[in-house]
């Protein structure tokens, strides 16, 4: 690798190989709370309205700036550290959602969790607690889990999925149309809320195979009586498209790239006028 390196010309892009950090400084970097959220925008197709978040973590690191989750999420997957940084993400959302509702703002907001923190037979009462002492509703929180990784061993998460869902805390599958889910599986999971994945949003109004895999995907959600989310809405052309199938919800560069928390109610206020 390092003899490829050297050969390089120096004109070569840098951004092939991403840096992957150690769990030492990510271990550090959780305790002194380098790690923020950005929230993502979530809006309604029929109204225009603003319903909701995505919190996505960055690391606001000491010298490398802004780091990005790929770069960071598997390490603290594969070292012990993701349930610590599911709790960090869980209180910062709760606090933001906190103080966006004494600003007169009540969004919904997504967070993104791990499949281990679905082992985690304490999760639900510790997410539980974690809103109740913010003052926040459990129905204002949805959980995100990536339908690949769940679809890899169902039977483990289900009976925390299961308690999630009891306290009525919203449950979400992220990523569809990658995992392969089928009817019958998704029919006896207690989610009421599918996420399109990209790769079946951005460029659907032009391309029939994705187009058939979209409908498909939304069909299903709606027989199910889920609601739908499409994310990766890119460009107009993608937003008339979706206003035209059933599709409840959009998130995409289109509407808005994710921000600080601190500049959500700005722009809120930019996107109603
Ligand atoms: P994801 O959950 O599928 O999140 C959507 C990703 O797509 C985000 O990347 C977002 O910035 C990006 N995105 C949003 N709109 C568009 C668009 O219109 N076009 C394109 N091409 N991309 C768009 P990000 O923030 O880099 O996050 C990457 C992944 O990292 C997330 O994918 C999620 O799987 C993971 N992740 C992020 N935050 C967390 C977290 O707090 N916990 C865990 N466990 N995973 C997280
Ligand atoms: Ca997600
Ligand atoms: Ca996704
Ligand atoms: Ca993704």
């Amino acid at each position: 690798v390092m003899m490829e390196a050297w050969r390089m010309p120096a004109a070569a892009p840098r951004t092939i190989v991403e840096k992957i950090y150690h769990e030492e400084e990510l271990r550090r970097a959780i305790a002194m709370k380098q790690l923020i959220n950005y929230y993502q925008p979530k809006v309604a197709l029929s109204t225009g309205k603003v319903v909701g978040v995505e919190a996505l973590v960055r690391w606001q690191h000491p010298t490398d700036g802004l780091v990005y989750p790929d770069q960071f999420i598997g390490v603290a997957e594969a070292h012990g550290l993701i349930n610590d940084l599911t709790h960090s993400v869980l209180k910062q959302a709760l606090q933001d959602m906190a103080s966006w509702k004494q600003m007169g703002l009540e969004v919904q907001v997504s967070v993104n969790v791990s499949m281990d923190n679905l082992s985690a037979l304490d999760f639900p009462d510790t997410v539980s607690a974690l809103a109740a002492s913010a003052g926040i509703a459990p129905t204002a929180l949805i959980l995100e889990v990536t339908e690949s990784r769940l679809m890899h061993d169902l039977r483990a998460p289900l009976e925390i999925l299961t308690r999630l869902r009891l306290k009525r805390f919203g449950l979400s599958i992220d990523d569809f149309g990658t995992g392969h889910s089928s009817l019958t599986q998704l029919r006896d999971l207690p989610f009421d809320e599918l996420k399109i994945d990209r790769s079946f949003v951005h460029g659907a109004h032009d391309m029939g195979n994705i187009r058939a895999i979209f409908s498909a995907s939304v069909g299903l959600a709606k027989e199910l009586g889920m609601k739908v989310v499409a994310e990766g809405v890119e460009d107009a052309g993608d937003w008339a498209f979706l206003r035209f199938t059933d599709c409840d919800l959009a998130q995409g560069y289109h509407i808005s790239k994710p921000i600080p928390a601190s500049d959500f109610v700005a722009w809120v206020d930019l996107y109603r006028r």
